[in-house]
Parts: C-alpha cells; sequence; structure tokens
C-alpha cells in the first residue's frame, strides 16, 4: 500500500486490501488499484481499502472505468458480508477521448466501525474458515493441508465424501488469479450442495468425492495482489514442465497420482468488467473437439435444471476460437484447463468457468446468487459421464 493512504483515512492492511492513493484536492481524493507484481505495462482493476475518514471524503477513480455494473462493494462488518452501492451512487464524468472518472462519496465513519470498500465482495481465507466453522461437525467433510505457498501460508484442500470406498473425483479450483473473488462464493455454493442432506446432496456423496482447492494463489487472495498477469507470468499459465507456484506443483503431483479418478475437473474464475463478455456466465470452450463436445453435454445438463437465478449466456460456450479465447490467450504458458485436458483425457467434463463480478445478462451476481450458481454446477456435475 502507498503508505500515504494513511493520513487520508484510507488503510489497506487488511486480508485482500490493495489501494494507492494518487493525489488529494480538499475533499477529493484520487485512488487506482495497486497493480505491484504485474507484469510492466499491465493494467487490472482489483481495489479494496477500509476507511477511517472522520470526515466526508468524496473517492475518485479515474483512467479507466474501475466500477463494476452494480457499484463498489462495501462491508460494515469488517468485510465478513457484502452489499453493492449501487451504481446509481456513483458519479460518473467523462475526460478526453477514451478516459473517465468515476466518484462516490464516503460518509464519516463513526470511532469503532470497520466499513471497507472494494471492487467487489471479498472472499478471504477468513470467509473460508466461517463456512468451515458452520459445518465442522459434519461426518463427510474434511480439510487438509495442499501445501505451502511461497509465502509460508496453509493452502486448504476441501474434501467431501463418504470415508469408505473409491470414488470419482469431482475436483474443483478457484482463485487461480487471486483477485476474483465471486468465484469463491460459487465454489462454497458447490460445496455446500454436496454437504446437503437432500437428494443432490446425498447423490454425489454417493457417487463422488468432491475436492476443492479455493485458493490457488493463497498469497495473492490474502495480500490482495491482483494475480492477473502476475509477473513473470501468472497462476494459471504455470502449469509448465517445471512450475514456479508451489500450489501449481502440488496440483500437477494431485492430478499424476489420481489420474484415472478424476471425473470432473473445473476451474472458476470471474472475467473482466465492461468488455462483451465481461457480464454473462459462460464457460470457457476448448479446442479439443472430444472435450468440447463433453463440455456441451455439461452446459445443456447445467441449462436443463439449473434453478438459481444466474443462467448461462445463450449456450452458455464461448467457443475456442473466439474473442479472447484463442491460442494467442495461452502463449505465456499452459493453463490448469489445458493441462487437466491433456492429463485426463477420458474424464467426463474439464472446463473454466468466467463467474461474472456482478451481472450476468441482467441478473445481479451476489454472494448468495453466486452461491446459487454453483449449486447448479454441483447438481449438472450428477448428470456428467464417468471416464
Ligand atoms: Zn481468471
Amino acid at each position: 500500500m502507498n503508505p500515504a493512504a494513511a493520513e487520508h483515512g484510507i488503510f489497506a492492511d487488511h486480508p485482500g486490501g490493495n489501494i494507492v492513493v494518487e493525489r488529494r484536492e480538499g475533499s477529493c481524493l484520487w485512488l487506482a488499484p495497486d497493480l505491484r507484481h504485474m507484469q510492466a505495462g499491465c493494467q487490472w482493476f482489483y481495489w479494496s481499502f477500509r476507511a477511517h475518514n472522520e470526515n466526508p471524503l468524496t473517492v475518485v477513480f479515474s483512467h479507466r472505468n474501475y466500477i463494476s455494473a452494480h457499484g463498489p462493494a462495501m462491508s460494515r462488518d469488517g468485510g465478513a458480508t457484502w452489499k453493492w452501492l449501487g451504481r446509481e451512487n456513483v458519479r460518473q464524468r467523462e475526460i478526453g477521448e477514451h478516459g473517465v472518472e468515476l466518484a462516490f462519496d464516503l460518509p464519516p465513519v463513526r470511532p469503532g466501525e470497520d466499513v471497507r470498500y472494494a471492487f467487489c465482495p471479498q472472499y478471504q481465507e477468513s470467509h473460508l474458515r466461517s463456512w468451515l466453522r458452520r459445518h465442522e461437525d459434519h461426518p463427510f467433510l474434511s480439510v487438509s493441508e495442499f501445501c505451502r505457498s511461497r509465502g509460508g501460508r496453509s493452502v486448504e484442500q476441501i474434501r467431501i465424501g463418504d470415508a469408505c470406498g473409491t470414488r470419482k473425483i469431482l475436483w474443483l479450483t478457484a482463485r487461480h488469479h487471486s483477485c476474483e473473488a465471486m468465484a469463491g462464493y460459487a465454489l462454497e455454493g458447490m460445496l455446500e450442495a454436496a454437504l446437503a442432506d437432500d437428494a443432490t446432496g446425498r447423490r454425489l456423496r454417493e457417487n463422488f468425492t468432491m475436492v476443492a482447492m479455493p485458493f490457488m494463489d493463497k498469497d495473492g487472495v490474502e495480500e490482495g495482489d491482483q494475480g492477473k498477469l502476475r509477473h513473470p507470468h501468472d497462476h494459471n499459465r504455470d502449469y509448465n514442465a517445471t512450475p514456479l507456484f508451489p500450489e501449481v506443483a502440488a496440483a500437477m503431483r494431485y492430478g499424476r497420482e489420481n489420474k484415472d479418478a478424476i471425473t470432473a475437473f473445473l476451474d472458476l474464475h470471474c472475467p473482466m468488467v465492461h468488455g462483451p463478455w465481461d457480464n454473462r456466465f459462460y464457460l470457457v470452450g476448448s479446442p479439443l473437439p472430444a472435450v468440447a463436445a463433453r463440455q456441451d453435454a455439461f452446459m445443456k445438463a447445467f441449462a436443463e435444471s439449473r434453478t438459481g437465478a444466474i443462467a448461462p449466456h445463450e449456450g452458455g460456450i464461448l467457443h475456442f476460437g473466439e474473442a479472447w479465447n484463442t491460442a494467442d490467450n495461452f502463449s505465456a504458458g499452459k493453463s490448469a484447463t489445458l493441462w487437466a485436458e491433456e492429463t485426463f483425457p477420458d474424464a467426463g467434463v474439464i472446463a473454466s468457468f468466467e463467474v461474472p463480478y456482478a451481472n450476468a445478462d441482467g441478473m445481479k451476481v451476489t454472494p448468495e446468487s453466486a452461491r446459487s450458481l454453483g449449486r447448479d454446477l454441483a447438481v449438472a456435475l450428477l448428470a456428467c459421464p464417468s471416464p
């Protein structure tokens, strides 16, 4: 964090914190995302700060439109729960040919209050811990250490399944790009579906073991990095002969050891902010025809069984060769799903998904609706063909 932020009552020393104060004019504070550890010249949009301003402030983000379709996210309970502030509370001003400035007001914060603002609702280790506490007596849930991150943090592996017998594995990952917090809520919804005392939960547990690594870039999540386009390449371009990151090395080892049991590999992501595909929920289509056919079957099952508010965009697939999903996008290194397609050629479904941050074809994305989306994905896995 830029240490100058503290003198304005803006802090980023909490888990996931990220902000730079560019300048101040009166009660107006110009802020920007901290792009530390990114590849040179790259931009991204994640930010998160605690406000302790005694007097009213207006914060301004310039350069680019870094505010979602539902405005910034706000928490009044130290980051535990979040709501969207609403785009109606954001003032937009055009500056120059391509630039915009977006401003919103920070009312004074009373002593003792912990008010936070962020690009989107946060999902940190503390959220996973409180979810685990809520289910700590569940007989089919266990958590273990998958590996240690470069920064020495414990990286969690969640397992849901009947302890006896061999089971086909539904393998879930998220946060290869650390800033993509809404993916964490969707993943939580998938885990919740597998724990539920209902027909879906029982069928999932009877037929599969669900294994999840919610934080594939644990240091980035806790330190508030963008994660995307990390220097020299990010975690989702690290599935190479010699991976740089312990989480990826552990995943590649886990994959090799459980090769024949992997029935599904789903990697959850979030897209960008305002591009044509950034306000849609979709699956990123594979270049391999056999994998693409199984992805198509999965999305059909998803569309048929879905009960949550978030629907897939049209057919739900951004096919390989369209928009950003081209070979050029993977020149920096192999992604998790490209690696999985080669490693588990017979798996029932291998895919990465883009869970939009705020808006999915007009439906508001919130922690609750993202969890419901996760539940719908878990239900669709029941239709998954076995290898
Ligand atoms: Zn991503």
